[in-house]
Parts: C-alpha cells; structure tokens; sequence
C-alpha cells in the first residue's frame, strides 16, 4: 500500500435524509483519497457528529467501505443538526475538524447540508480566529489550515438540484415506485380498481412524472403544472371513464406529494380519492408509497453514479486553489461536471420560487428540457384514445418491427411509437417476427388499445429474430413493403436491425421499394451501437447482474471463494465493466483489453496475496468473449488448481436472464422518449419526400439522428462494436477502487 501523506486530511459525510447509493460515494471517496496518497476520515451522524466529535470522527481505510455497495441507506449515518445551524456548534465543529487537521470536506447531502457547508466555509477564518481568542487553539495550528474545501455531491431522490441531471439515490426512487405501481396494477386490473398512488419528490414532480411514463398510469399531477381548469376533478374523472370504455380494466392516478391547485393549495390523495369513487360509483383505493422510496438495495446507475462523483470530488479538491469556491459535482450529459456549489443552490431554489409566484411555465422551464419533453410525451400516452386524424390529412401507414435479440424495453418503445403515430393521425402497422416474419407478410394495422399495458412488459410482443436479409430476401421484402405499401419503417433491435437496414440502403438501386424512411431504435443489452451512448435493454441487464451478484456474494458468506462470473455483451465490454464497477469486482476482463496468460497469473497471485492475507470472497467478472480460448472454465480451473487449500473457485455465467425481465425505469423512459422522437423524424422524412434513412442515439445531453450511411464508418464490423467506446474512459476510476485491500467482506463500518 502506498504512504499516506500528513499534509492533507480529508472527510466524508453523509448528511439530510438518507438516499441509495450513498454508500458508493463514500467508498469511492475513501478508496480514491486513499490511492492518491490523502488520509481521510468519516464523520459519523452528519453534523452533529461533526459537532460532538470523538468517536463520530473517524478515520478510514481500505477496508472500512468494503461490501457496503450493494446497502441502501448510508453506513456512516446522517442526522439533522439544530447545533449546526448556531454558529456556537459551527465553532465546535470547526475545532473537531482542526484537531484531526482535516481541511478537506466532501458533504453528500441536499440542498440544506450543501448550504451549510458553504456557509461553514464561509465563517471557517472568523471561526478560527474565535478559537485562537479562546485559547483552545494556537496561531501555529489555525496557520497551518487558512481555508477549508469543500466538494458537495447531492444525495436526494427527489432529483431536484440544478447541476446534476440526476441526484445520487433518484434512480432507485423510480426503481421503488414502478416496481409498486406494476404490483398495483395488476391487482388493479383484476378488480377493474382504480388506485391513487401518492410519490414523494417535495415540490419537484419529477418522480411522479417519471414514475407514471414508466408504469403506463393513467393521469399524473405534478406540483410544476396544476390543473389548468377550475373543474379538474371532473375533467380527470372524465378522462378515466372514457378510458374504462376504450377498454383499460384499471385507472392508476399518480400524485407528487407537492402537487398543488392554481390557488397554491396542495391536492390531497384521500380527495382525489372522494371524487373518483363518487364520479366512477367504485371504490377507490389510496397507496401511499412513503419511505419505501427511500429504502433497499441501490440501483447500478446509483451505485456507478455515486461511485463516478465521489472519485471526481476528491479529484476536485485536490486541484483546487485552496481558497477556491465550494464545487458541486454532478453528472450532465452522462459525463461527470462540476460547477459553483452555490449557484447551484441558489438555482435549485428558482423553481419553488417559481411555483410560489404562480409562474408555473418558468417553473416548468427551469426543470430543463427532457422535463419538458417527458410530460409532453406523457400527455399523449394517457389519452384514452388517440385524436382524431384532420380530414385533409394525408395518413401515412408507418411500420413498427423488432431485429435482434430480445431487449427489456422493447414493448415500451413499440408502445410510444404507435400511440405517437395515432394520435397524429397515421396508420400504424405492427410486422411481427423481424424480417422473416415481414417476408412472411406477418404485417397487421395496430390500434390505441393493442399496446395497453405494454409500458412495464418484457419480452418482446411483436417477436423478434436475428435474421439478417440476403439473397431472395430483398424481393420478398420489396414485395411485402409494396403489398402493405409501407411509407416508413422503425426498426427497434441490436446489431442485426443496424446491419440489414443498411443492406436495405445499399439495395436501393435494384429495389426502389426501399426508397422509404427507416430509422433505427438502439435496443440491446450489448450497448453495442453507434451514435448511442446508452441502447434500451442495458440498464435492466446491468440491474439483472449487480441483483444476481449480490446473492453470490452472500453465498459464500463463510467461505474463501473466489467467484467468476461471465455476463453477455458479445464483444462489447459495457455490461461487464458497468456491472464490475456496481459490484465492486476487483477484476473485470473485457474483449476490448483481451486477456494474457500474463494478466491470469498477475491476477492469481492477486488472489492467493489476498486469501493469504483473511480475504474471504473474490470476485472477478468477464465479458463472455474476454477470450475465446482463455474461456471462464479455464480461467475457473487454473484459479482452482493454483488456489490449492487457500481457496476454492466457482464460476457463475448468467446467461438469458440478462435479457429478461421487466424493463427497468430509465430504459421505459429512453424507450419512450426514442421512440416519440423516431415517429416524428419519419413523419417529417416521409412528408418531405425526403426518404432518409439514419439511426438514433443518446450522445451526452443529446439525442441525435446519424446518416445510416455512415454506419459502416462508425463501426468496427468484425468485433461488432462502435469505434468510440465511451465508457472505456470509466475503466482507469475502476481499476483503482478495485485495488484489493486485505478483505472486501471483512470489517463493514457503521
Ligand atoms: P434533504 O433534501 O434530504 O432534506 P437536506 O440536506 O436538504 O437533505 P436539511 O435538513 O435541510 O436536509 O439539512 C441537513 C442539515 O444541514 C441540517 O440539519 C443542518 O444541520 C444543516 N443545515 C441546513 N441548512 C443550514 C444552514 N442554513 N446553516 C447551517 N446548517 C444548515
């Protein structure tokens, strides 16, 4: 292990309401301070451990943080503290802080705990000064701490910060809320019920928006846009009977706890509730879903999101000028950011205040567009049937198809697709089976009630197949395109759907009934497309991996094991490195690093080093092409046989459960959000007579539509893999935390 420096001290702390994926970040913080040389404490209960000091300070190593990733909640503890917010506790904290001569603080809180660590920040000389007067402190000591850093990370579920596209412990917020709205659901649509379901979130709607995009609910009211109506009870108890007689056998109405009417006055659940059984003549149930929200394990995208921002704070602070301002550290754009901490506050706040004016659309703005965007997308998906085309309206009969493997999340996306392109008054045809079932004439016209219920389903109801077109294939489809006279295709699928679109394109000039707009929706668990950061189906498959590794883990609870696990992916390394990093595996083997005897006997006497030393679990993840010769099995009987009576092996391959499943919230939404976005570009193509052909993706903030021209050019087509990779960068923050300590089970702090 390397020498640790005395002239920097750093510490962790958690502090406000707690949030999953807390944990993550503070042993990210940990370990990172620890590779870079910086001894580093926790503070134990938030401030008032600060406050009160001795054993609520304490300092960390290697392996305080281990096996607390897979915890909801925060180990070290938080708290409210009254003595905080006097500047008599401020002082005392300072004095604690002093005396273990730490000047470094990364606060993981809300927008409270952020506060008062600027304002700490602030009085930190006057403070000092305070203690010098006192007696309780030297000149000497005071001098050798002039300021304290502070890096903030927001823990919160309510995703209400400006800074961060998303706050640590939000995502499995959404995981909670749609797993209980699916389970309600169905009860719901046994009994023919309807069921008010209440969301926290404060005065940000972004759970309950989010939330009723994701479970396919029937109204939502979130506090940044109320009723527009001064009868809105009416007009929502209308929208769920015509529902009912559209054919829904259940009504799921979501209310954000900070929902409120034009006059300011918050909506309650029991008189939603009132109205509904009066207007429907049924019982109405309420769920209030509470701190349920709060709780269980932390979704991968919290975990590998703590685990990203606590890395980047402690870089952060160690390239800060010493009296530089306090920095939030957030995510936007799927990359890691930082901005004034304060800033952030004070525009965080814009949007309550807001609110509070009565200016709702300012309200509406500041959430930012993808906001904006979700609840337009969401206005349409509940109507309850789609409006009514213009009668000099041209309808163009637009097709919706899978190709690939199935991927969760695929429903979902045909599910918007085909309710955006009726409700703009197209004909929407669904083809099952992929291309052979397109050969095949497998091509029906699809209606508002034939994707009911589809939102929260896996699997693929359309079906899927791998088939690429070759050949006679390319008659058969012209024919089958000509018979349905298709004017515009969605293809919803991987690495197949890519490849035989644009085998389509380039038979355009022997098949002029190719001449249509085709546009692709990136739908793999492999996340192995180009010009899209992040395909539909990755997500759900890294949550499948990081759920099944937990229970491996406890598995071998008293045993030295050391497990290897191969996941999917083909010859894209994203799920086994995103996966490896959520897990905290000390060894992720990818096909993009390939693998050497050399790294296998590094890696082996990685292991014996560490089960010599009281290590009881290992933990290695592959990608299931790392090697083709170097295979699991081998990997698994050269460990075994080399680990002699140290330690034994097992090998754990995941297999389809990878690409099963109900689609996890952010892959229900990506869909919906792709899919929307998908319909109007072949609308606008189609009605232009413009007849392009391109593929859609998430790159940063943006979603963005590339020439399918230029597929064969932003591809490696023998590994089946984009040329940029972008996650590849994440690998370096991995190979750090993953430095094994004696033991990743052994002494869990808390
Ligand atoms: P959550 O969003 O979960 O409520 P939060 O960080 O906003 O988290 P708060 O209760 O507002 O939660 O703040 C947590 C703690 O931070 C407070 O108990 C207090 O000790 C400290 N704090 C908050 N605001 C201030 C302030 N203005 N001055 C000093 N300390 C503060």
């Amino acid at each position: 292990m390397t020498t640790i420096s005395k002239t920097r001290r750093l510490a962790v702390m958690t502090s406000g309401g707690d949030a999953q994926g807390m944990n993550a970040a503070v042993r990210s913080v940990v370990r990172t301070a620890l590779a870079r040389n910086v001894q580093v404490y926790a503070i134990y209960e938030g401030y008032q451990g600060m406050v009160d000091g001795g054993e609520f300070i304490r300092e960390m190593n290697w392996d305080s943080v281990g096996g607390i990733m897979h915890r909801g909640g925060t180990v070290i503890g938080t708290a409210r503290s009254d003595d905080f917010r006097t500047r008599d506790g401020r002082k005392k904290a300072a004095l604690n802080l002093i005396q273990h001569e730490i000047d470094s603080l990364v606060v993981i809180g809300g927008d409270g705990s952020l506060t008062g660590a600027n304002i700490f920040r602030q009085e930190w000389p006057g403070l000092l000064s305070d203690l010098i007067a006192d007696g309780t402190i030297t000149q000497d000591v005071a001098d050798k701490h002039p300021n304290l850093i502070i890096a903030g990370l927001v823990g919160s579920i309510d995703n209400d910060t400006y800074g961060t596209d998303m706050t640590i412990g939000a995502d499995s917020a959404l995981h909670r809320i749609t797993e209980a709205v699916d389970a309600i659901t169905s009860t719901a649509a046994s009994h023919q019920r309807t069921f008010v379901v209440k969301v926290m979130g404060r005065n940000c709607g972004y759970l309950a928006l989010m939330g009723a995009l994701a479970t396919g609910a029937d109204w939502v009211q979130i506090p940044e846009s109320p009723p527009e109506v001064e009868n809105w009870e009416v007009v929502l108890a209308e929208r769920l009977i015509a529902g009912r007689k559209a054919g829904r056998r259940d009504s799921i109405v979501i209310l954000a706890e900070g929902a409120r009417d034009r006059q300011g006055n918050y909506i309650g659940s029991s008189h939603v509730a009132k109205v509904l059984e009066h207007a429907l003549g049924e019982e109405v149930r309420i769920t209030v879903l509470g701190h349920v929200q709060r709780g269980g394990a932390p979704s991968a995208f919290d975990r590998n999101l703590g685990t990203l921002l606590g890395s980047a704070a402690v870089e952060t602070i160690l390239d800060s000028a010493p009296e530089a301002e306090p920095q939030l550290i957030g995510m936007r754009g799927n990359r890691v950011n930082h901005l004034p901490l304060m800033e952030c506050v004070e525009k965080s706040h814009e949007a309550s205040e807001a609110m509070n004016a009565g200016d709702y659309q300012r309200a509406l703005e500041l959430r930012g567009s993808s906001f904006q965007e979700a609840f337009q997308t969401l206005k349409t998906m509940l109507r309850s049937l789609p409006h009514t085309p213009q009668p000099d309206q041209k309808r163009l009969r637009l097709a919706v198809m899978h190709s690939g493997a199935p991927a969760p999340g695929m429903n979902t996306a045909v599910r918007a697709a085909v309710r955006i392109g009726l409700d703009k008054g197209h004909i929407m045809l669904g083809i099952q089976n992929g291309f052979p079932g397109l050969i095949a004439g497998e091509v029906f016209e699809m209606n508002w009630m034939s994707v009911n219920g589809w939102a929260p389903m896996g699997g693929c109801e359309l079906g899927t197949n791998r088939h690429i077109p070759a050949g006679s294939d390319f008659y058969a489809i012209a024919r089958a395109i000509e018979t349905h006279k298709i004017e515009g295709l969605l293809i919803i699928g991987g690495w197949p759907a890519y490849e035989s679109a644009h085998k389509l394109l380039i038979e355009r000039t022997n098949f002029p009934a190719f001449d249509i707009p085709i546009v692709l929706l990136p739908a793999t668990i492999n996340n192995n497309l180009p010009g899209s950061e992040l395909s539909v189906g990755a997500d759900t498959a890294s949550n499948t991996i990081v759920e099944a590794v937990d229970k491996i883990k406890h598995s071998a609870v008293a045993l030295r094991r050391c497990f290897v696990v191969e996941v999917m992916g083909r010859t894209c390394g994203y799920l086994a490195l995103m996966s490896g990093l959520a897990t905290g595996a000390e060894r992720v083997y990818l096909n993009e690093e390939g693998v050497t005897l050399r790294d296998l006997q590094i890696d082996l006497d990685m292991l014996i080093r560490g089960f010599s030393s009281g290590k009881r679990l290992g933990l290695i993840i592959r990608n299931e092409h790392a090697n083709d010769v170097y295979s699991t099995a081998f990997m698994c009987a050269l460990f075994e046989e080399e680990g002699k009576e140290l330690f034994d092996v097992r090998q754990s391959i995941l297999g389809h459960m990878q690409q099963g499943g109900n689609p996890s919230p952010f892959d229900r939404i990506q869909a919906t959000r792709l899919a929307t976005r998908c319909i109007d570009y072949l609308i606008n193509q189609a009605e232009s007579d413009s007849n392009h052909c391109a593929f859609i993706g998430l790159q940063g903030k943006e979603i963005k539509f590339h020439d399918l021209q230029d597929f064969t050019r932003m591809v490696d087509l023998e590994k089946q893999r984009p040329r940029d990779q972008w996650w590849l960068s994440l690998r370096a923050i991995a190979k750090v935390l993953a430095q094994p300590g004696p033991s990743e089970q052994t002494a869990p702090v808390g």
